[in-house]
């Protein structure tokens, strides 16, 4: 069992326990997005088992009728195995998606990964027309090109600032540099991009320049939000009536991603500091 003090960042260990959290989550008009924590098998049979329950995820989501959809990483589903394992799961639970109506969101991971990564989304989103997203990073210097070659594939474009410490040559390192990427590639999307947007970021300041453009170019757009990190701003957003998505992990392999939410801000560290000790 997952102890309360992880259960802040991480919606239980089986699929019902976070099929639960999302039903909590949806009495607040928050949507979620549901992620079976898990990266980097370098064999076939878990990345196969791992498809296999976002298939069945799929599924349940479509027969309870959750506001919630599924996010998927490369590395879980076979790309550490080879490209054609992970472009075979990542088929196989994009049909099944099709098929129920829910909604796939594909991570991204390190720069190695972004071609293979692109590449297959770009197939399956243009085959499926839509009915899929992507997650882009600003951090890196290539997603400006990125973002023009995606421009008229149907779907919806998550971008974020980027988790993954890439070297400087093909990286902005400087926090500021990202953050002023950050708001011109949104800007880029609200001009450009013929998908939905989705603001992946916690940053009031990036949030704030979405309503800006959004306003400016009479366009929708949807925020997303990590699970335990500023859930009230979350709940106040959807108030106000925008589109709020929570991106919920679950599964087994939790104790890994708690203690990176909990390294990796102060805030989270307090909490954590708090619930053992009781105050
Ligand atoms: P930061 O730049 O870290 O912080 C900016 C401001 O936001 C802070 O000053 C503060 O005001 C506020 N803030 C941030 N965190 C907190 C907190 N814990 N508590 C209170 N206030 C806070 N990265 C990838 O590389 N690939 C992915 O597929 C991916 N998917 C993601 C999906 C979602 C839904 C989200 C939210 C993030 C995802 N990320 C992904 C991570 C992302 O790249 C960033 O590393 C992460 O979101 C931190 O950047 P930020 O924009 O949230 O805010």
């Amino acid at each position: 069992m997952i102890p309360p003090i992880a259960s802040k960042f991480v919606a239980g260990e089986s699929a019902a326990e976070a099929l639960d959290h999302a039903r909590q989550m949806n009495d607040d008009d928050v949507a979620v997005i549901l992620n079976l924590l898990g990266e980097h098998y370098d064999e076939r049979g878990p990345a196969d088992e791992d498809a296999d329950v976002y298939v069945e995820l799929v599924e349940d989501i479509a027969s309870t009728g959750l506001d919630a959809c599924v996010s998927v990483k490369p590395s879980q589903i076979g790309l550490d195995v080879g490209d054609e394992v992970f472009e075979e799961n990542y088929r196989r639970i994009a049909e099944a998606a099709d098929e129920h109506d829910v909604f796939l969101w594909c991570d991204m991971e390190d720069h190695e990964t972004t071609d293979v990564t692109l590449d297959a989304f770009e197939e399956l989103a243009r085959e499926f027309d839509g009915g899929m997203g992507l997650c882009v990073q600003a951090n890196l210097k290539r997603t400006p090109d990125d973002l023009e070659r995606l421009a008229d594939v149907p779907g919806k474009i998550r971008l974020v600032k980027g988790a993954y410490d890439e070297p400087a040559a093909i990286a902005h390192k400087k926090k500021s540099k990202v953050d002023e990427v950050y708001t011109d590639l949104l800007e880029f999307l609200f001009d450009e991009y013929v998908g939905g947007i989705a603001v992946g970021s916690h940053d009031p300041k990036m949030i704030a320049a979405a309503r800006e453009l959004a306003a400016e170019y009479d366009r929708d757009y949807e925020v997303q939000m990590l699970m335990g990190v500023r859930e009230d701003a979350q709940r106040e957003l959807a108030a106000e009536g925008v589109r709020v998505w929570q991106y919920a992990p679950y599964g087994g392999k939790w104790f890994q991603y708690f203690y990176r939410r909990v390294r990796e801000r102060k805030e989270n560290a307090l909490f954590a500091l708090r619930a053992v000790v009781g105050i």
